[in-house]
């Protein structure tokens, strides 16, 4: 393995799904869900795949009908517009076009801004790319909202801004925020996209989790700012909105040279992928708003139990204003170290959790912080919670 790669190892996710399954434990580590997404969508892709669409190499830039669906989504959702012809590329999931995005855009020695802390392919593909990433990190935050105490991680600006040199080149930028749970505000959002014009930096946000948004917060799109547009690569995936996470579909969607520019790195990853599945999520980017609701509500309700479960066995919940994931603190149990706890946690009470210091490099700062994933059925939930208990 080259020095580029060595210092990553095997992806948690890898590690953490394994030790599942040998200890027969309930997987809250790897984000995925145990219900497929809609029943509808599944028959679309068995249609595609007995009427011969997409069995062969699809289109480089994904087959039409998809590009036109992820315009009219973004339009309809937000009211940016996207020429689905040239400012539109599918990808096999949001993780090539992280990777696609990176690998067209940096030179060797660029700078890379990332909240921290961040997705683990984000430091692989920068290295991969020859970046160097410069983690600002997300710092845990107590107070009060409306008389209710309120914990979060909290980007502070100020930081942002003094983690820009001469040599950044781009902010990579994800809302709703893994493994926190953090939705960036408007006021933060305008803060980074004035940063970026001012500095002329790109942009890439990876908003995967855009319909995972709870109670009163609302998913902002970067693009949709001031000046943003022109250099936002937005990163969509059908994986976590329509709960297709082994289908492998992604996007992105950005102005005409920057899409043309990552599908010159994308053609030489995958070139094309998910022929059938990519006319499945043409059809299910155009499900009527309330599957989107539904989508949502069910998953609040999943946050709502498992966070309380995690409360009842001791835990300090960051209860999330986004995502499918809870970060927990583990220090009111007695334990320090998310490393040691995740790894004995199966033994001691049979759930799988994430221990947040891989996704820093300051590891110290993530080390009492644990993630574990609510994008499970009530059952699951309600047992897992009862399992833990045991802990307290
Ligand atoms: N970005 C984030 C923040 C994610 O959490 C994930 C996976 N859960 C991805 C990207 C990768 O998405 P995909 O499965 O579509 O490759
Ligand atoms: N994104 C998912 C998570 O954060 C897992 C993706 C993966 O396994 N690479 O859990």
């Amino acid at each position: 393995l080259n020095r580029r790669l060595a210092e990553f190892g095997t992806t948690i996710f890898a590690e953490m799904s394994a030790l599942a399954v040998r200890t027969g434990s309930i997987n809250l580590g790897q984000g995925f869900p145990d219900t497929d997404g809609p029943e509808e969508i599944r028959e679309a892709a068995v249609r595609a795949l007995r009427d011969g669409r997409g069995n062969q190499y699809p289109p480089g830039p994904g087959v039409p009908e998809l590009r036109t669906a992820i315009a009219a989504h973004q339009e309809r959702r937000y009211g940016l517009t996207y020429d689905p012809d040239t400012e539109v590329l599918v990808t096999a999931g949001a993780t090539e076009a992280i990777a696609a995005a990176l690998l067209a855009l940096l030179e060797p020695g660029d700078e890379v801004i990332a909240l921290e802390p961040y997705y683990d392919s984000y430091a692989a593909c920068i290295a991969m790319a020859g970046g160097t990433r410069v983690p600002v990190t997300l710092r845990p935050y107590e107070g009060a909202r409306d008389g209710v105490a309120y914990r979060h991680f909290r980007l502070d600006l100020d930081e942002l801004r003094d983690a820009v040199t001469d040599r950044t080149r781009l902010l990579l930028i994800n809302t709703p925020h893994n493994p926190t749970g953090t939705v960036l505000t408007r006021e933060e959002l305008t803060a980074i996209a004035e940063l970026a014009v001012e500095r002329d930096l790109l942009v890439v946000t990876d908003e995967v989790y855009e319909h995972l948004v709870f109670d009163d917060a609302g998913h902002l799109p970067l693009a949709t700012f001031p000046g943003m547009r022109e250099r936002t690569v937005t990163i969509g995936s059908a994986g976590k909105t329509f709960s297709f996470t082994g289908w492998k579909v992604g996007w992105v969607t950005a102005p005409r040279e920057l899409v043309s520019a990552v599908r010159s790195a994308k053609q030489f990853l995958t070139y094309v992928a998910s022929g059938p599945f990519q006319y499945a999520v043409a059809e299910a980017l155009h499900l009527p708003d309330s599957y989107f609701a539904d989508f949502r509500a069910d998953m609040l309700a999943k946050r709502d139990l498992l966070a309380s479960g995690l409360e009842r066995a001791g835990f300090k919940v960051f209860r999330p204003a986004g995502t499918y994931f809870i970060t927990t603190d583990i220090r009111p149990l007695g334990e320090s170290d998310g490393f040691a706890f995740c790894r004995s946690l199966p033994e001691r009470c049979g759930v799988v959790a994430i221990p947040n210091a891989v996704f820093y490099d300051h590891r110290e700062q993530g080390a009492p912080f644990v993630r574990f994933a609510f994008c499970k059925r009530t059952g699951v939930l309600e047992e897992a919670a009862s399992r833990l208990k045991t802990l307290a």
